[in-house]
């Protein structure tokens, strides 16, 4: 396989795609103060306060196989809060339809349904909040493990440091050009595509 840049004709700057990527990913944890933190790329930015976590480099985001993904905190964090006066409501309506209220004997069914519809309209918005956090659990589970095709396509990349270009040095089944030079952007909208995800 010639890996040498389709470009420069070199080999010397050329590193595999998932390299760059892993080398462009930094966990650091931070406490105070500004420290400064070196990326693989030779990138260097400084950092302030008390921070831990994972940052990439700008290349390496470029590189990324999996676009960032929205959680579905903000979904089980309304479940959550509703489930509270849901449940309060509910002790209401037995309360309520314990103490025999004469007016309630007339229509016990409509005394009934009117009784707990405050219970069960907070119920069926826990629900609803519910199903959509474990909808988007599913779909997240789903969009990181990406598909053969894009995990394929991403991993028999090279990247020139030189000329700032991915390249594939072979024909591959993908509908993306050999020995040709591009953007990094422009490769992982190729890899995004073949991912199924929505394009970059
Ligand atoms: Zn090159």
């Amino acid at each position: 396989m010639n890996i040498a840049c389709p470009q420069c004709a070199q080999v010397d700057q050329v590193q595999s795609v998932p390299a760059v990527h892993q080398g462009g990913s930094v966990t650091h944890s931070v406490v105070g103060g500004a420290i400064p933190v070196s990326y693989g790329d030779g990138n260097v930015t400084y950092l302030q306060g008390n921070y831990r976590g994972t940052s990439m480099s700008a290349l390496a985001r470029e590189l990324d196989p999996t676009p960032p993904l929205r959680g579905g905190g903000c979904f089980l964090a309304l479940a959550m809060v509703l489930l509270i006066p849901a449940v309060f409501m509910t002790i209401i309506g037995f309360l309520v339809l314990g103490d025999h209220h004469p007016e309630m004997a007339e229509s016990p069914i409509i005394s009934t349904i009117t009784v707990f519809a405050p219970a069960g309209l907070l119920l069926a918005m826990v629900a609803l909040f519910a199903g959509l956090y474990g909808t988007r659990v599913k779909k997240n589970r789903h969009l990181r493990q990406g598909t053969p095709e894009s995990r394929e396509l991403w991993a028999g990349a090279w990247y020139c440091h030189r000329c700032g270009g991915v390249f594939l040095p072979e024909q591959t089944r993908h509908a993306v050009p050999a020995r040709q030079l591009m953007s990094p952007s422009t490769f992982r909208s190729y890899v995004w595509r073949a991912g199924g995800y929505p394009a970059a």
